[in-house]
């Protein structure tokens, strides 16, 4: 089974959105052809803007978070509807600086997702370890734990649809990037699980992607891996000729 590769950019707080409108203008200059998924992912005051400026390019937009409900008294949240209605195709969910400042936990995401799917948006759900947990040996029993929660009667044609982001937490933005080989190990247990969870087939149709301090130095490496099928990517995304150097990468990966 053949997966498309897909190159996502978290930009999170960061980019005003006239500073947003630059950096997609200078990516789009950049911009290779590519058969390969591109999304990016600004703040939602840039949401509208980026989505506009994307048009008739290979550009997909994506939120950085939503609401479960539609519309009502949360002051301070977005909803589903809300980004839908802007032309957002995407929304990441449970990022780990979501879980671990804002209070996300696995019952959360399991509503946000549901919502997003309900909405049509397609979920990029984030999941990763503590380096307190890798080091005391439990990344699989956490990961497992999140995915089954975060999971929970999420149906099988629905799981087919998501991107699941495998996040070490130790690697995101500090410049540590797990080794292709333990990106590969999870992402494939990532897969395993889903495969016990729904069936062997909902696991080969399910995107799986690593996200950590990947850049255009360490791209070609996980992005080679059989169970890598891209990047969920911060600090690289908001440099126009690293990420755009990532896409040209991804190009040249038979998967
Ligand atoms: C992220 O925020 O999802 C991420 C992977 O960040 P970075 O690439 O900067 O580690």
């Amino acid at each position: 089974m053949s997966r498309n590769i897909i190159i996502a950019g978290n930009w999170k707080m960061n980019k005003t959105s006239s500073e947003a409108a630059k950096l997609i203008k200078e990516i789009k200059e950049k911009l290779p052809t590519s058969e390969n998924k591109f999304i990016v992912c600004p703040p939602f005051t840039a949401l509208e803007k980026v989505c506009e400026l994307s048009k008739e390019s290979i550009i997909e937009v994506g939120a950085q978070n939503c609401h479960w409900e539609e519309k009502g008294a949360f002051t301070g949240e977005i909803s589903p509807l809300m980004l839908k209605e802007i032309g957002v195709k995407y929304v990441i969910i449970g990022h780990s600086e979501r879980r671990t400042y804002f209070g996300e936990t696995d019952e959360t995401v399991n509503k946000r997702l549901k919502a997003a799917l309900n909405y049509g948006l397609t979920p990029i759900l984030c999941v990763g370890e503590s380096l307190e947990t890798r080091e005391a040996g439990n990344t699989k029993t956490l990961i497992k734990n999140q995915i089954t929660q975060d999971l929970k009667d999420i149906s099988k044609t629905d799981c087919e649809k998501l991107i699941i982001a495998y996040e070490p937490v130790w690697a995101i933005g500090t410049g540590k990037t797990a080794t292709a080989e333990q990106a590969e190990e999870i992402c494939l247990f990532i897969r395993e699980t889903l495969s016990e969870l729904y069936s062997k087939d909902c696991a080969e149709k399910t995107h799986v992607l690593y996200g950590g301090s990947m850049n255009e130095k360490n791209a070609k490496e996980l992005l080679s891996m059989p169970n890598i099928d891209g990047g969920l990517i911060g600090g690289a995304a908001l440099k126009a000729d690293s990420i755009t150097e990532i896409l040209k990468i991804s190009n040249n990966i038979a998967k």
